[in-house]
């Protein structure tokens, strides 16, 4: 299979690059939208990023948060103008729970706006499912516990809910259609010695790609850093043996061994929040997922106004966060922040000497 997740995948689209500066804001639309519909979830998982009190992400969000129907169909019309390049929806909540999923994927389907989605695969069936499996580009389920006591014991669920995920997962991959099934381990110290097992029953089940990628403890780098070490030798088997036997399928996210040293900024701009901002379910637009629902975070309101116009003419706000001073946490695109710094800061009298 060909690769699916890479930092480079932004040296696709010069333009946008060529747009970016520390000194001015870049006009163009951004290239992919996170859109947060709703804060609610009908599963508590411990280490829900959100939902801890000692995390900077989810601050300030409101559990009950959703968009209502009218907001969101403004919103896909502003996206499908502006010609934004993909919408992946996430949480906050469970996308799925949303109650206007349905249309607003299918609007983004008739405008030709490819879409994704995160999802716990509990509410992955029905028509909305069958949208997804047709139009959609990937769906990305997560999945934590191996059976169905660990599953409960992780998600704070019925015992009976890994087995419906899973029935959901296989009775999704016989809709056919062109969409991935993807999925997330998300490692812990409880599955760490179960991945490989996982990964044989996501396989059994048909999953086009499995991700591993390590959970995310603490905003301080070190705690993260000293909670997989703990079991660092033990997952690098596991991912060792998966990818022995499953190795077309299976993924280690830079995150696994990378992101855990991604903590550290020494940048003062960041240019990713022009590639990849967050809609969140409170109708605030955030620069990513990894500062949505905090006030460092915010770039701008788009209650009451849309989200095409405030991009325009607020764009004032995308030079005011300095990653070095509130962004020394877990960040997902800290590796593609680097190397558009390296791409943009090459001396252009060097740059014949290839
Ligand atoms: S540096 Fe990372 S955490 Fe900070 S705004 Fe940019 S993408 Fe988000």
């Amino acid at each position: 299979m060909a690769i699916l997740n890479s930092n480079l995948k932004i040296f696709h689209y010069p333009e946008k690059l060529r747009s970016l500066s520390g000194s001015s804001v870049s006009v163009l639309p951004p290239l992919h939208v996170r859109l947060k519909p709703t804060n609610i979830c009908n599963h508590d998982c411990w280490f829900c990023a959100y939902r801890q009190d000692d995390f900077q992400l989810g601050e300030t969000m409101v559990e009950r948060d959703q968009i209502p129907l009218e907001k969101m169909m403004e919103i896909v019309d502003d996206l499908i103008e502006m010609k934004v390049g993909a919408v992946t929806f996430s949480g906050g909540g469970e996308p799925f729970v949303y109650p206007h999923l349905l249309q607003t994927v299918t609007r983004l389907a008739e405008a030709g706006i490819p879409f994704a989605s995160l999802t716990n695969g509990s509410r992955l069936l029905g028509e909305v499912a069958q949208v997804f499996a047709e139009r959609g580009v990937w769906v990305r389920v997560s999945l934590d516990g191996w059976d169905g006591p660990s599953y409960a014991k992780i998600r704070r669920v019925k015992q009976t809910a890994f087995g419906k995920v899973l029935a959901n997962m296989e009775t999704f991959k016989k809709l056919g259609g062109r969409c991935l099934l993807s999925t997330v381990i998300v490692v812990t110290h409880e599955n760490g010695p179960h991945i490989y097992d996982l990964v044989r029953t996501l396989s059994g089940l048909g999953a086009d790609s499995i991700k591993i990628s390590p959970v995310v403890v603490s905003n301080d780098e070190r705690k993260n850093h000293a909670y997989h070490q703990e079991h660092l030798d033990l997952v690098r088997n596991e991912v060792a043996r998966s990818k022995a036997d499953f190795g077309h399928l299976t993924e280690i996210s830079d995150a696994f061994y990378g992101q855990l040293a991604s903590f550290f900024k020494d940048y003062h701009w960041c240019p990713f929040l022009q590639i990849r901002p967050v809609i969140g379910a409170d109708l605030n637009v955030y620069s990513c997922q990894d500062k949505a629902y905090n006030p460092d975070g915010l770039l701008f309101s788009i209650k009451g106004r849309g989200f095409r116009d405030a991009w325009h003419r607020d764009k004032g706000q995308f030079l005011r966060l300095d990653p070095s001073k509130v962004c020394n946490h877990h960040c997902v695109a800290n590796g593609g922040n680097k190397l558009i710094f390296e791409y943009l800061g090459t001396d252009p009298q060097h740059l014949p000497f290839v």
